[in-house]
């Protein structure tokens, strides 16, 4: 480890191991090897069906892609075992799938939003009542924990049709003295951190505003959306007005520079979002973008630590920490810092690193090898440039699993973090938390706001007053207080800077799928 003592001595705390008291990392592993033993394995029984090969959802059909048209494979990466093949969209693809939106636009957007309505609660019970199924699949494809596909990303996916449902017909409250209009067919291009959540963010507040929808669910991800085009099909909804094509960049990038979309709807990577930014740039085309960030995380002397550092572990290691939102940077008071190092490494312990589909796992596998080398890559960066890394389970990045089949990496955490190390700058899109420190909360918003990113940060604190001066200085779309993680429909997510611009959710998300005047 070529760790350096640095600006916040913490370096004693990494090293204690051998000699700690009983609460201490010794203790840790003691609690840790009681924890393991302590839970029998509990996967989940259900396996749902899955096809041998999927096609487009195109016009309200399953299609074969055109001409000779190729597949690909989507494989699970806690087994790297291959699920399905599904089509590689062309451009004739995305063609089809645009004609078929704008053949099905005036129809539906004629259509009282009373009756819109309806079928988005069709689709709303219809994901739940198949939840486990989705989960299932979710866990299976992604592998983030079936404890986290069940309990937030299906529930949330329904709660969405839910929400937008309600505002079908209300449109014109939401922008009284006004007559909101569809914007047309819309192109939403999604990433595979949460591929059936994202599906829902961006398909129910298009429908709800009368518009028809291209969706297209990353390479490595896409069985759910490819799910919910069979539940869409079941609950009845006119052909063509939502289309769903499966594919890889070239795909999406054919449908956000098809020349018959009104509106592009992404979520991915800044580098992508900036590029579809100026492809679309002089065209009539409206654009939201959902990027990346490097959210901080303060911890204030006077915050309740056990409950921040549970906030700190909801906020960085959440679905393997491949969160747009992760709180990757974790600002500290300095006065409370070893106190806080020791408490993290201790519950760091304590997370169940496995297979995605027990209830009991806590961080599952990272999507891709290419994610888990780009994470690997990066935490190397971290002990070059003088950082101190520690690592749940003490054994290396991929712990127990170092020769089996599966992308795995391990919690961990560095210390000693300076705000020039790369680690403290670039989004790693992983479960790697670097831990800054601070004395003063004009400090602590300086150092928060320093970053070329602005999509949400956390504030422990027991303090009212402090809540509310810290969080108007913060440029972060979301801020969230003595909490971390939290998301509703109605709340709207969004970004600054280069995590993007344009809200999803609540009122404001409206708004990007309507013309207003
Ligand atoms: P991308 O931004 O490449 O992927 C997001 C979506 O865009 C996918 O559906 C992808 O297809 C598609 N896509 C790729 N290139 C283009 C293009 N030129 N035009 C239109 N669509 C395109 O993210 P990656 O999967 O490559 O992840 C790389 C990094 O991005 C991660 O390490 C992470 O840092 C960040 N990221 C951020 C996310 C966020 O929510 N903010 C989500 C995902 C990643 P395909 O899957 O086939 O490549």
């Amino acid at each position: 480890m070529a760790g350096t003592r640095g600006q916040n001595g913490s370096a004693a705390l990494f090293g204690s191991t051998t000699d700690g008291p009983a609460t201490g990392p010794r203790g840790a592993d003691a609690l840790a090897g009681a924890w393991a033993s302590g839970y029998a394995p509990a996967p989940e029984s259900v396996r749902p069906t899955i096809a041998p090969r999927y096609g487009h959802f195109i016009g309200g059909a399953w299609r074969k892609p055109a001409g000779k048209g190729s597949y690909f494979p989507t494989i699970n990466p806690a087994t790297e075992a291959v699920l399905s093949e599904v089509a590689q969209g062309s451009a004739k693809d995305v063609d089809a799938a645009v004609r078929a939106a704008r053949a099905a636009f005036p129809a539906w957007s004629a259509l009282p939003g009373s009756e819109r309505a309806k079928f988005l609660f069709r689709i709303a019970r219809r994901i739940q009542e198949r939840s486990r199924e989705l989960a299932v699949l979710e866990s299976m494809d992604s592998g983030k924990p079936i404890r986290e596909s069940r309990d937030v990303d299906v529930p949330l996916a329904a709660a969405h049709f839910f929400y937008h449902a309600g505002w079908a017909d209300k449109l014109r409250f939401a922008f009284p003295g006004r007559t909101p209009r569809p914007v047309g067919v819309c192109a939403q291009v999604i990433p595979w951190n949460f591929p059936l959540l994202m599906a829902a963010w961006k398909l129910a507040p298009a429908l709800a505003c009368g518009n028809t929808c291209v969706l297209k669910p990353a390479e490595t991800t896409p069985l759910t959306a490819l799910r919910l085009a069979e539940i869409i099909d079941e609950c009845g909804l006119p052909a063509g007005v939502v289309n769903i094509i499966t594919g890889d960049g070239t795909t999406g990038a054919a449908l956000v520079g098809h020349e018959g979309v009104d509106k592009v709807a992404f979520t991915g990577s800044t580098e992508v979002g900036k590029a579809i930014a100026r492809g679309v740039a002089g065209r009539p085309v409206r654009l939201t973008l959902e990027l990346g960030g490097k959210s901080p995380h303060i911890i204030f002397e006077d915050a309740s630590l056990d409950q921040a550092v549970e906030g700190v572990v909801r906020g960085i290691y959440f679905n393997q920490g491949e969160v747009c939102c992760a709180g990757s940077r974790l600002f500290v008071q300095e006065s409370v810092l070893p106190e806080v190092l020791e408490r993290l490494t201790r519950r760091l312990e304590t997370l169940r690193v496995g297979d995605p589909l027990d209830k009991n796992t806590d961080v599952g596998a990272v999507n891709s090898r290419a994610q888990l080398e780009t994470i690997r890559r990066y935490v190397s960066l971290g002990e070059q440039e003088g950082a101190r890394l520690h690592v749940a389970g003490g054994d290396g990045l991929a712990g127990a699993f170092p020769s089996g089949p599966g992308f795995w990496c391990r919690p961990c955490v560095f210390a000693d973090v300076q705000p020039s190390h790369t680690i403290a700058r670039e989004e790693i899109f992983g479960p790697v938390l670097a831990v800054l420190s601070f004395r003063t909360p004009e400090e602590a918003i300086a150092r928060a706001n320093n970053t070329p990113y602005g999509l949400a940060a956390g504030i422990w604190t027991d303090k009212g007053s402090k809540i509310f001066e810290v969080a108007a200085r913060l440029r972060a779309g979301v801020v969230w207080c003595n909490t971390y993680n939290r998301f509703d429909p109605a709340s709207p997510f969004g970004g600054y800077k280069e995590s993007g611009f344009g809200r999803e959710g609540g009122v404001q998300g409206l708004r990007a799928y309507l013309h207003v005047d």
